[in-house]
């Protein structure tokens, strides 16, 4: 068999698998469509079935149909063709034939809002490509509203995926005139982002939007140097009791070797075990290919980068250079100060992985915080614990858990010792209740409602802060008890509120335009004659972040 040519970018370099991420409102479809991906494209007696996730899995898609190589870009498809082997389902990292590298595709599998969350507090590049998940029944919602935004923030290239086609309320066409509006114009309506129709029950579509990935990676030339020492992010992380740290990796460029060492920003270590997604030992990995590896000193968080070196001893001294600059870029931001006004919410996140905490963490930073700061005392992984409800209880804080739980004990001390704890599976729900809870520490806001202006005609009596006026309603109408200011000329002098009121002598509840009355002013400044009182209405709204 001829040796084949490796296919190259318009940088030189063979292209990479794009990295792609799902995002949208939730239920809308994700897990679902990445599930069906998943088992339409990897088989599973070869597999054995998937039974741990990574973080991340890859396909590889069998050669391109004729009508997909017309649109795609010249360049690659004289190097196409008969050349190409029907492939097999993605099974080993190892596989880095640059020939066939361009049929594959990597997904951030669930929880992959986490890494991607990441991708955006540290500026580290984890996807290529997002797709974003609309429902066609329910269209355009709060969370996908929050995905366009973060999708517009780091200027990723997305398709839309409108999901749920098979649904008997599936309106496609409502949903992309609510992509324009919310700044997503589809290619239907003038614009520049493809929209697939798909329904992830009955598989229709995926197939379409499966190639439109490889073309929006095609146009996108992707490219990675598979000769270098290897480098990207950590994707997951957790620590196991009998394996110890773990965590996945995503490759961005270059191979990594199994026995590599490796120095990420806050461990470093030797690789002892290389594992693809399918659990297999894997012996090298190439550009875009997730491994779960164990090997670390200790667990690094999600998002961190990674590099691998030459020997363990470089990567130790990488990795402590790496955390002093950290450190340093770090400290800035700690030393806070608080403004004059600012108040402080403290709180303790639990949640089930590195990778979660990182996700929620990010997630609050969408509470404003001018007036309220939201102090993260503690941030850790796991099940909620005495010492935590001890440090909520002496720092007065509440404690936030994703996706973890408390003992019964533990529930009993919170209760003891006034201590609140709440807990959640989903982060969009955790970062309201956070909000409403911190919202408790703000001032209410106070609504005016312009009410009536009185002409001020006579000064009968003057005792203390009290004067008994007389005037004429020039505007609107008077009430008892509401507030006014004191107008001279234009300006206002200063401000009182209305005791009682008196229409001929009787005391009355309101006085309206055209009418002359008595007042009882209670200021700190002195009415006099041709002063207007302008009244209002006051009242307290309750305020949220
Ligand atoms: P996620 O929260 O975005 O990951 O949503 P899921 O994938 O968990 O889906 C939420 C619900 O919608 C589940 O009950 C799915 O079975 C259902 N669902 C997802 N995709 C489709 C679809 O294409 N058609 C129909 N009829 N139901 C779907």
């Amino acid at each position: 068999m001829p040796k084949k040519e490796p296919i190259k970018t318009a940088s030189g370099l063979p292209p990479k698998p794009p990295v792609v991420v799902i995002l949208g409102h939730v239920d809308h479809g994700k897990t679902s469509i990445l599930d069906y991906i998943r088992q339409s494209n990897i088989a599973g007696k070869e597999s054995g079935g998937i039974t741990q996730h990574i973080g991340a899995y890859q396909i590889i898609l069998p050669p391109a149909e004729t009508k997909l190589s017309r649109v795609r870009q010249p360049a690659d498809e004289g190097s196409r063709g008969e050349k190409e082997e029907i492939l097999r389902p993605a099974k080993s990292g190892a596989q880095d034939d640059s020939a066939t590298a361009d049929r594959r595709i990597t997904f951030l599998d669930t929880p992959g809002h986490e890494a991607f969350s990441a991708m955006r507090s540290r500026g580290a590049k984890v996807a290529d490509i997002a797709i974003l998940v609309v429902a066609a029944d329910e269209g355009v919602k709060p969370q996908t509203k929050e995905a366009i935004g973060h999708i517009q923030r780091l200027e990723l290239p997305v398709i839309i995926a409108i999901n749920k086609m098979d649904r008997p309320g599936a309106l496609p066409d409502k949903v992309k005139k609510e992509l324009t509006a919310s700044g997503l114009i589809v290619e239907s309506l003038g614009g520049k982002i493809p929209t697939v129709l798909v329904s992830a029950k009955t598989g229709l579509g995926i197939a379409d939007l499966l190639e439109m990935i490889l073309l929006i990676a095609d146009m996108e030339t992707l490219s990675a140097d598979s000769n270098k020492l290897a480098e990207g992010i950590v994707i997951e992380s957790r620590m196991d009791s009998q394996q110890g740290p773990l965590a996945t990796l995503l490759v961005h460029d270059g191979t990594l070797y199994k026995k590599d060492a490796l120095a990420a920003e806050s461990a470093f270590g030797q690789i002892k075990s290389m594992k693809n997604f399918l659990g297999e030992e894997i012996a090298q990995a190439g550009p875009s290919t997730p491994v779960l590896i164990n090997g670390f000193n200790q667990v690094p968080p999600v998002g961190e980068e990674w590099q691998a070196m030459d020997s363990l001893d470089e990567a130790k001294t990488k990795t402590k250079a790496k955390a002093e600059s950290e450190k340093k870029k770090r400290e800035p931001a700690e030393i806070f100060s608080l403004t004059e006004n600012q108040k402080v919410f403290n709180l303790i996140l639990k949640a089930d992985v590195s990778g979660s905490l990182e996700a929620v963490r990010e997630a609050l930073k969408a509470i404003p915080q001018e007036e309220i700061f939201l102090r993260v005392i503690k941030a850790e992984v796991g099940d909620i614990n005495e010492n935590d409800i001890k440090l909520a209880e002496s720092a007065k804080a509440r404690i936030y858990g994703f996706r973890v739980r408390g003992s019964q004990e533990v529930a009993s001390l919170a209760e003891r010792r006034s201590v609140r704890i709440s807990l959640w599976q989903i982060i969009y729900e955790l970062v309201q209740a956070v909000r409403q809870d911190a919202s408790r520490l703000l001032t209410a806001g106070i609504n005016r409602e312009k009410l009536g202006r009185v002409k001020i005609m006579a000064l009968f009596k003057t005792e203390g802060k009290r004067q008994i006026i007389g005037g004429r309603v020039t505007a609107g109408k008077l009430q008892k008890g509401v507030v006014a200011d004191i107008l001279r000329g234009e300006e206002k002098i200063g401000s009182g509120r209305i005791i009682q009121l008196q229409i001929n002598k009787e005391p009355a509840n309101e006085c309206g335009k055209d009418r002359e009355c008595g007042l009882l002013f209670e200021s700190e400044t002195t009415v006099e004659k041709n002063d207007v009182l302008e009244a209002f209405t006051e009242e307290r709204v309750k305020r949220e972040l």
